[in-house]
């Protein structure tokens, strides 16, 4: 079976890059699902090329009918940026052919762990809004419901979100509320996020997905 890198849903492009992640969240899609509405996201191979990427881009978008919201959002089963330099090249290929499609990553705002240096400038440019998965409002019940896998990774995530906001993207911070019947303190959330310069937005957990 191909790999699907690429893929439509709700008139968005949706580009999947990886299955890798530095967390492994208990709310996470890949545990109990092998695919979103009906698209395999579990890739064959990790072994591609930004080509291979904006291959199937230009294809999805041929594809794609009138209703195409002209947005294209780095997110799939798996952190999308570990493939940092791949996600570059595919959103400046974008940037350079359609720049009416908005381009968005959604994160778990590992990356300037991952990489040890501030990538966000290195997004200035080519992407224009960053969701970062803040999660918790504190550092105990992070490591409760994301498992990193490695120590501080609360402070990194706030680290990372004052990062992509002081270079200027649009950051928002998303947090999945009500994970069976799970709460958390979204009022904690909204002021941990506005200090950093983003925004919060509030999942509300469902069965098999969020809203
Ligand atoms: S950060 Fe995202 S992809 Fe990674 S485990 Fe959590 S929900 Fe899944």
């Amino acid at each position: 079976m191909a790999n699907t890198l690429v893929y439509l849903l709700d008139n968005k492009i949706y580009i999947n890059l990886t299955n890798r992640c530095t967390n492994n969240c208990i709310f996470c899609l890949r545990n109990d699902k092998d695919d979103v509405c009906g698209q395999e996201l579990w890739l064959d191979s990790e072994d591609f090329s930004a080509e291979d990427v904006i291959s199937q881009f230009r294809s999805v978008l041929n594809k794609a009918g009138d209703d195409f919201k002209n947005e294209a959002v780095f997110c799939g089963y798996g952190e999308p940026m570990l493939k940092l330099d791949i996600l570059k090249n595919v959103a400046l290929f974008i940037k350079q052919n359609y720049p009416q499609i908005k381009t968005r990553i959604n994160t778990n705002g590992h990356a300037n762990f991952v990489y040890k240096r501030n990538v966000a400038p290195e997004l200035v440019g080519l992407i224009d809004e960053i969701s970062v998965s803040l999660n918790a409002p504190t550092s105990q019940e992070y490591n409760e419901l994301s498992n990193p896998k490695f120590d501080n990774a609360y402070d990194e995530v706030k680290n990372f979100i004052k990062s992509c906001s002081d270079a200027g993207i649009k950051t928002v911070t998303s947090i999945v509320e009500n994970y069976k019947g799970r709460h958390l303190d979204i009022e904690a959330c909204e002021k941990i996020s506005n200090d950093l310069g983003a925004k919060l937005r509030v999942r509300e957990w469902i069965p098999n997905g969020y809203s």
